[in-house]
């Protein structure tokens, strides 16, 4: 049975049925009797002639009828309570469950789910319901480890300012530029990660203005690579451009589409080795164009590839670390920016040592 409204109104015809034929049942085996009665008696016989009113005859013929009507009534009255109780318990037994496990979830308990049966509307309530449980639950455990991972983050810097500082006060390490450079680099580490960080909440929680206009993206192109060809060229990593001179403008905030470009060809570069080979492709497809960054570096193992843009996730945080970095923020704050602007951003890589492709589109203006 689809739906409750089906149920009720089958369950008012079962009602009407059974009083219908109860009543029916009782006239048939009530009015005989009653009707042989009624014409044996004096009524039925002089039809009336005696002219004194109905007398003893109709009244039991009365009676008669009044018997059956009460029997089709107690009837139907019955089939409205078993009717009505098996109903009422098959719709607030479950009600019942999911007030239960609404309370279980406020206290907390977010594995909580409910038992789905049937196609009613009560059984896509239910499934809501676990569809909610659910969103609460990874949300939480988001929320766990976003807090766990911001602690192991913040620690590491800290640990390693802690551990120079009473290696100068005992003697350990010299006093010299180098150290203090040390110093200052875990510093710049722990200040990008609250800037990365604070960066994060704002793009996840939507809080960016984007002022979207169309803008010439072979020009953001060149400029993000202009700005970090010093880089390029002391790593000795080619950087390549392709980009055709038909290129329609896209509809983006220029420095959010800088932004997104700045972190792909960062990353290729650090994670290309010496020269190696970045190239920037764009071309249109369809109503949006789509950007390449293909690098000749290190690749992502498959297994890696569906969690690069997670936060804080490093395919290897040692690898990462050595590259100089950082706290795999980044991919998580170009997706949310791609994504702001109504593209996707995805990644491909043949496997380790292959190299990545990291691919976003942006709608033509
Ligand atoms: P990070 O700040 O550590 O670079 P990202 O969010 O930018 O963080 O990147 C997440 C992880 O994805 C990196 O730690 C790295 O392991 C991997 N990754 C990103 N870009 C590339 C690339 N071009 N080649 C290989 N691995 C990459």
């Amino acid at each position: 049975m689809k739906s409750i409204r089906v149920k009720l109104l089958l369950s008012y015809l079962v009602v009407l049925v059974v009083g219908v034929l109860v009543m029916v049942a009782a006239v048939q085996f009530a009015a005989p009797t009653a009707y042989t009665r009624y014409m044996m008696s004096e009524d039925g016989m002089g039809m009336g002639m005696s002219g004194h009113g109905p007398g003893l005859g109709l009244s039991n013929f009365r009676a008669g009828m009044f018997l059956a009507l009460g029997y089709a009534i107690l009837a139907a009255f019955l089939a409205a309570i078993a009717v009505s109780l098996f109903f009422s318990r098959r719709i607030v037994a479950p009600l019942q469950e999911m007030t239960n496990a609404s309370q279980r979830i406020a206290e907390g308990r977010y594995d909580e789910r409910v038992a789905i049966s049937g196609q009613d509307e009560l059984a896509s309530l239910g499934e809501s319901f676990n569809q909610m449980a659910e969103k609460l639950e990874t949300t939480e455990s988001m929320r766990r480890r976003l807090l766990g991972d911001v602690s192991h983050e913040l620690r590491t810097p800290l640990t390693a300012i802690k551990g120079y500082m009473e290696a100068l006060m005992d003697g350990v390490l010299p006093a010299s530029p180098e150290t203090f450079d040390q110093v200052r680099r875990e510093a710049d580490r722990l200040s990008r990660l609250v800037d990365d960080l604070q960066e994060l909440s704002r793009v996840e929680a939507g809080a960016f203005p984007l002022d979207l206009h169309p803008v010439s993206l072979s020009m953001l192109v060149q400029t993000t690579a202009k700005r970090l060809s010093p880089a390029y060229e002391s790593k000795n990593v080619h950087l390549t451009l392709n980009l055709p001179a038909d290129l329609p403008q896209v509809l983006a905030d220029e420095d959010r589409l800088i932004q997104v470009l700045t972190n792909l060809l960062g990353n290729a570069l650090m994670y290309t080795p010496s020269s190696g080979e970045v190239t920037v492709l764009a071309e249109r497809a369809g109503n949006v164009v789509q950007v390449l960054v293909r690098d000749t570096g290190l690749g992502i193992p498959a297994e890696n590839l569906p969690h690069i843009f997670d936060r804080f996730y490093r395919v290897d945080k040692s690898r990462s670390r050595q590259a100089g970095g950082g706290s795999g923020i980044g991919l998580t704050i170009a997706r949310a920016l791609v994504e702001a602007h109504g593209g996707k951003l995805s990644a491909d890589s043949g496997g380790s040592g292959l190299g990545s492709t990291f691919t976003f589109t942006v709608k033509i203006a």
